[in-house]
């Protein structure tokens, strides 16, 4: 059985993203630029920032954190998302979910330029996402996306199903596995037999936010299984697969933690780049 080494497969990307910023600066004399927008003090986005911000530093982007208390007005926010997309230093904007319940989460996203969404939640993207054509796609399935092809480059005629439906993991998740050929089933709260669904699959990925949901019987011998979620429990954080029971059938499976989350950031750097590029064509 394989464990997919997140970290050590984040760490790489990162690596190779570091020298093509830096082969990039050589050849436009200046770097991509990544700007988070941070409203409010709640701790898991102050941290998820922070070490967004560290990543981006330790990559070679110019990189820059704007912070908002929770009582900011929306209009205040949508006037700096756009003065950022003018700002020609700024190759990413990321606005930083969850929002205060008094700012439109879907306004702030359409009001990001698609060509510097970083997150791939615009509309443009999303839909550019799902015709095949080129776009930023959100950095949780690229992460997942990329971990799948180290250990099958070949995806061609797969079965893949997905568990979960979300806009943010599962939707641009079947996307991604389309595009590869694969014949992708999505599933979600109201299917029928999840079980029977997933043992069919040569490729599971869940994103579900259920503790250990995909059990050890649900998992046909040589699959290979991503495991997006993150849950704390009594027992410490794990995700939505039964990782020990699992891990007896799969031919490869992520940890949790360890596995998918390391790539959501280098994701987000890579994006970051390729916004930058994109730009300079
Ligand atoms: P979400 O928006 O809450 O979506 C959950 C999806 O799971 C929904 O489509 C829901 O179906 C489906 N679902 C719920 N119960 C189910 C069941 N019993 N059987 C099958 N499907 C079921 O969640 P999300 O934002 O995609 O996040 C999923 C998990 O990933 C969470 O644990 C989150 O913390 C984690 N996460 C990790 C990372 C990372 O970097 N590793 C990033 C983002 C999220 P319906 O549509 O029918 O309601």
């Amino acid at each position: 059985m394989i464990l997919i080494d997140g970290k050590k497969i984040a760490a790489e990307l990162r690596e190779e993203l570091k020298k093509e910023v830096s082969n990039l600066k050589v050849k436009h004399n200046k770097v991509p630029g990544l700007t988070v927008i941070l409203i409010g003090d709640l701790t898991p986005s102050q941290i998820y920032v922070r070490n967004k911000e560290k990543s981006a530093n330790e990559v070679g982007l110019k990189s820059e954190v704007i912070k908002y208390p929770d009582s900011v007005e929306e209009n205040i926010i949508l006037d700096k998302i756009q003065k950022l997309n003018k700002d020609e230093t700024v190759s990413g904007i990321l606005v930083q979910l969850p929002l205060p319940k008094h700012i439109d989460r879907q306004k702030v996203i359409e009001t990001i330029d698609p060509s510097k969404d970083v997150d791939g939640f615009h509309p443009m993207n999303v839909g550019n996402l799902s015709s095949g054509y080129e776009s930023s796609v959100p950095c949780t399935p690229l992460g997942c996306y990329l971990l799948i092809k180290k250990i099958e480059p070949n995806l061609n005629g797969k079965k893949a199903v997905i568990v979960g439906r979300s806009n943010l993991n599962g939707k641009p998740m079947t996307q991604l596995l389309l595009k590869e050929n694969c014949t992708v089933t999505i599933t979600h709260s109201k299917t029928k037999d999840l079980k029977a669904e997933c043992l069919e699959a040569d490729i599971i990925v869940a994103a579900v936010g259920i503790p250990e949901l995909v059990k050890g019987d649900w998992v046909k011998k040589g699959s290979i299984v991503i495991d997006v979620g993150i849950n704390k429990i009594d027992k410490g954080i794990v995700g939505d697969v039964d990782f020990k029971e699992v891990s007896k059938n799969a031919k490869a499976i992520t940890p949790v933690p360890g596995g998918v989350g390391p790539m959501t950031i280098a994701c987000l750097l890579k994006n970051t780049i390729d916004c930058f590029k994109r730009s300079q064509i």
